[in-house]
């Protein structure tokens, strides 16, 4: 049981990263506080209602899907103006209770409501050999692919079936953003031998993200002392990644070695029957009463990444509700289709800030350095990088780029984008890099 406060503190941590202003942030986030948990809805509250229309119209989302990482379940949203009082008092006696903790674990990823289709059913089948014997060989199992793909469900299935099957089985389930925290605490409060202990007597360890660890090197470190222990005594590990091992830029060879020494899955985004599969067992889930005819119409007038039609059909079955359909109409879904479409191309526009930002972070330059002047070679060739990626990325011209670069002139711009197609030829590692912050920035 982990306290609401907690939760909330640690959302937050995602929530800030995804939030590119400071002072957006700041009003919207840290201004809502969450008060009650109930029938699987996190209430909060805040000041006004410009702030409560802010949260449900743009930031719900986020919300929900940050407290989702750190619970592993996930919760709705409430927003109210101050805190509201519970009036039906059988109600509250039986959520008392619950009020403001949370289980752990998730029984919501499960193997039956995992939809499966080509896209995904190899890392489907290996997923449930791993859940039936644990520690037999499929070891590691590694199950990589693009963001919303089912990558953290097939996990949360893993452990689940086992949980029922296996009981005595111990699991441990953590990010590998929450191990990296971890480590460094205990290093700081000197208590690594319990942090080791931990992770070394689990009989199934699942590390979700794992690419997150890249380059960080006394994590890998630990990371890898951790898997050998493991692997040596037949327990079992599962990892995802938003790629294959070998493709994770940064990360320690002998890891890549172990990560491939296994099973190696990639998940595809589903092809168009299984988005509707997908969608069905959604809004099964969601207890959203929608015919197939209106769920092929959606599959066929919206195109967006599974995580993304979640949230979508929650809005959907809201409205639904304010309009108190008995079913969700085509109308409805038109209406929602086109809110939805014109928020995502304001989100996706792709700014400098956002590139400068995704360089400084890969080749370890701060974000000031990128925009100054300074002419050390790695501060160079990172804002060079930059410079290149806003010309490759956004519509910008030379000198609107140079704009944002502490105003460069035209020709040096276009120098500055040159000489990274050039370098690119030589230097795998650069081109590697270069690949790698383009593909993540188009995501
Ligand atoms: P990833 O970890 O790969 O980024 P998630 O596992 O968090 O993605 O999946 C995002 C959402 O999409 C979750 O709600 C998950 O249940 C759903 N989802 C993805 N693929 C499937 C599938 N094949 N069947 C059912 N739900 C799926
Ligand atoms: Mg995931």
């Amino acid at each position: 049981m982990i306290p609401l406060t907690d939760i909330w503190k640690k959302a937050c941590e995602y929530i800030i990263e995804e939030i590119s202003s400071p002072v957006s942030y700041r009003t919207w986030i840290q201004g809502a506080n969450p008060y009650k948990v109930k029938s699987g809805n996190i209430y909060f509250s805040v000041a006004t209602t410009v702030n409560k229309n802010m949260i449900e119209s743009r930031y719900s989302e986020l919300i929900i899907n940050s407290i989702l990482e750190v619970t592993g379940e996930k919760y709705g949203i409430v927003v109210t103006i101050g805190e509201e009082q519970d009036d039906e008092e059988t109600e509250e006696k039986e959520e008392k209770k619950d009020d403001s903790s949370i289980h752990k674990t998730s029984t919501k990823y499960t193997f039956d409501n995992f939809v499966v289709g080509s896209s995904n059913q190899f890392a489907h089948a290996a997923a449930l050999a791993v859940a039936e014997s644990p520690g037999y060989g499929y070891n590691p199992l590694f199950i990589y692919g693009g963001s919303g793909l089912g990558k953290t469900h097939l996990m949360h299935a893993i452990e689940n079936y086992i949980h029922e099957n296996s009981p005595k089985l111990k699991t441990t389930f953590i990010t590998a953003e929450t191990f990296t925290i971890e480590m460094i605490e205990a290093v700081q409060k000197k208590t690594t031998d319990s942090f080791r202990e931990k992770y070394r007597k689990t009989d199934v360890l699942f590390v979700d993200d794992i690419h997150f660890i890249a380059g960080k090197v006394a994590t890998e470190e630990e990371f890898h002392n951790t898997f050998n222990t493991l692997f040596d005594s037949d327990k079992q590990i599962v990892l995802t990644s938003d790629r294959p091992p070998e493709e994770i830029a940064n990360l320690a060879e002998r890891l890549v070695t172990r990560f491939s020494w296994g099973v190696k899955c990639d998940i595809q985004p589903p092809e168009y029957e299984t988005k509707v599969g997908i969608l069905k067992q959604k809004a099964k889930d969601q207890n959203i009463n929608i015919s197939t005819e209106t769920i092929l119409y959606i599959s066929d007038n919206i195109n967006i990444n599974v995580r993304e039609l979640e949230g979508f059909l929650t809005t959907l079955s809201a409205y639904s509700k304010v309009k108190r359909e008995e079913e969700v109409t085509k109308e409805t879904v038109d209406y929602v289709i086109s809110k939805y479409i014109s928020v995502k191309e304001e989100e996706r526009t792709l700014t400098p800030k956002m590139i400068i930002t995704a360089v400084g972070k890969l080749f370890r330059v701060s974000e000031e350095d990128i925009v100054s002047k300074k002419r050390v070679k790695e501060i160079v060739t990172a804002r060079q990088a930059a410079i290149y990626l806003c010309k490759n990325l956004t519509e910008l011209s030379f000198n609107k780029i140079g704009e944002y670069f502490g105003g460069m002139d035209h020709s040096t711009v276009m120098h500055s984008v040159k000489k990274i197609e050039l370098l690119k030829e030589n230097d795998p590692e650069l081109k590697e890099k270069i690949n790698t912050l383009t593909k993540d920035l188009k995501n």
